[in-house]
C-alpha cells in the first residue's frame, strides 16, 4: 500500500503540491487526472523519492520513502516507472535494454536476466522483437518495451506518466491493452492521464488534482460521470 500525508512540494517560492493525502491499495488501479501544472507528474517523482517533499510523508509498504534512514534504491525496486517519453538506450536491442537493470541492479546472472527479458518482452507482445533495436520499433512497441523495462524489475507497483500521450492515436490502443492486462493480473498502478474514457473504464478510483490539491476522489463513476466540485465539472467539460 502506498499512503501520501498531507505532502506538500515547493520549487522554490512555488508550491505545487499542497497538502495531498490519499492512499493507494494492493491491486487497486488510480488514475490522477487534473489540468496541465496541477502537480500530477511531481506527485509520481515524488512517491518514488526522485523529488523531496517539504512537509509530510509517503509511505510504500510501510516504509517512509523521504526518511534519510530508507535504502532508497531498494525501495525503488518496488516502484516500476514509465514516462510520456521513450527512454530505450538506443544501442541495445529490445531484449538487452529489458535484461539490463536485473543483470545490472538486481546482480542476476547473464542468463538468468535474457530469460527474464524473454519473459517480460512476451508478457507486453514483444516477444518477436527482442532482437530489434528500438529505433526499428513502433511507439506503441517502445512505450510498451518501457513497460517490460520496468516489469523486470518485479516491482510492487507501476507508475505511469503520461505513456501515451506521444503517441499517434492508432498506437494507443495497445499500450492500454498492456496496462489493462496487468490490471487483470493485479498490479497495482498509478496511472496520469489525458485519457478520461481509459480511466471511466479501467480505473478503480480516480482523483482529480486541482492546483496542488485532491480536489476529488471516488470511484471512476463518481468521479467522471457525476464530479460534485465545479471545478472537476469545468475540467471535465474541456477535456471531452
Ligand atoms: P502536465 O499535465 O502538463 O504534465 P502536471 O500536472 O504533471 O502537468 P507538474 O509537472 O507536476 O504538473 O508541475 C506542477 C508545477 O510544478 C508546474 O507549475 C510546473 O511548472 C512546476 N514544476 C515542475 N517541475 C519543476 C521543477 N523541476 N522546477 C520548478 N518548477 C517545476
Ligand atoms: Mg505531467
Amino acid at each position: 500500500m502506498i499512503e501520501i500525508r498531507s505532502v506538500r512540494k515547493t520549487f522554490g517560492p512555488l508550491e505545487v503540491l499542497k497538502g495531498i493525502s490519499l492512499d493507494v491499495n494492493k491491486g487497486e488501479l488510480l488514475c490522477l487526472i487534473g489540468a496541465s501544472g496541477s502537480g500530477k507528474s511531481t506527485l509520481l517523482q515524488c512517491i518514488n523519492g526522485l523529488e523531496p517533499i517539504q512537509g509530510g510523508e509517503i509511505i510504500v509498504d510501510g516504509v517512509s520513502v523521504h526518511d534519510p534512514k530508507t535504502n532508497i534504491n531498494t525501495l525503488r525496486r518496488k516502484l516500476g516507472i514509465v514516462f510520456q517519453q521513450y527512454n530505450a538506450f538506443p544501442h541495445l536491442t529490445a531484449l538487452e535494454n529489458v535484461a539490463l537493470a536485473p543483470r545490472v541492479v538486481a546482480k542476476r546472472s547473464r542468463s538468468d536476466a535474457r530469460a527474464l527479458a524473454q519473459k517480460h518482452l512476451d508478457h507486453v507482445g514483444l516477444g518477436a522483437k527482442a532482437g530489434s533495436l528500438p529505433s526499428k520499433l513502433s511507439g506503441g512497441q517502445q512505450q510498451r518495451l518501457a513497460i517490460a523495462r520496468a516489469l523486470a524489475m518485479e516491482p510492487t507497483y507501476m507508475l505511469f506518466d503520461e505513456v501515451t500521450s506521444a503517441l499517434d492515436p492508432e498506437l494507443v490502443g495497445e499500450v492500454l491493452e498492456t496496462m489493462r492486462l496487468l490490471k487483470a493480473e493485479g498490479m497495482t498502478m498509478v496511472v496520469v492521464t489525458h485519457d478520461i474514457s481509459f480511466a471511466r473504464e479501467s480505473a478503480d478510483r480516480v482523483a482529480f488534482l486541482h492546483q496542488g490539491e485532491v480536489c476529488e476522489i471516488g470511484t471512476a463513476a463518481e468521479v467522471i460521470d457525476r464530479p460534485q466540485q465545479p471545478q472537476t465539472q469545468k475540467f471535465l467539460r474541456r477535456e471531452r
